[in-house]
């Protein structure tokens, strides 16, 4: 957690303004590191901000991502997930309890003969299968 510091400083460096709803989704994302959905973020909120919509949760995470601050994970088409580390990783989805785990990446280790003269912005490596808990 140490890495994002206070959050409204995390905030105000990258142009956001650190409102109060801002500075609790944010913080959510980076204290549960849950990769959770909005429905996720705004049912967990709620109760503490009554005044909170999934717009707002919506509208909150698009913002953080336009400032590069959270990744969009989709590894279903019907189901739109966000994550605070945007460190290069991919994601493991249990097909059984649906969690989703982060694992190391190289980039530089990925071998991509075919896309030598491609330029690559952004990559997102998913898998799927059944976790060590669910075996
Ligand atoms: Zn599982
Ligand atoms: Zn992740």
């Amino acid at each position: 957690m140490e890495k994002f510091g206070k959050v409204d400083e995390y905030l105000s460096v990258r142009g956001i303004k650190p409102s109060y709803q801002r500075i609790k989704v944010f913080d959510y994302l980076i204290r549960y590191r849950n990769h959770p959905t909005v429905d996720t973020i705004y049912k967990e909120l709620v109760g503490e901000i009554p005044t909170l919509s999934k717009t707002t949760v919506y509208n909150t995470l698009k913002l953080f991502h336009d400032k590069g601050i959270v990744l969009v994970i989709n590894i279903e088409d019907n189901e739109t997930r966000f994550d605070a580390d945007v460190s290069n990783h991919g994601h493991f989805k249990c097909i059984k309890c649906g969690e989703i785990y982060d694992f190391r990446l190289e980039a530089e280790n990925l071998n991509l003969p075919d896309l030598s003269d491609f330029k690559i912005d952004e990559q997102h490596i998913y898998l799927k299968g059944t976790c060590p808990k669910c075996e």
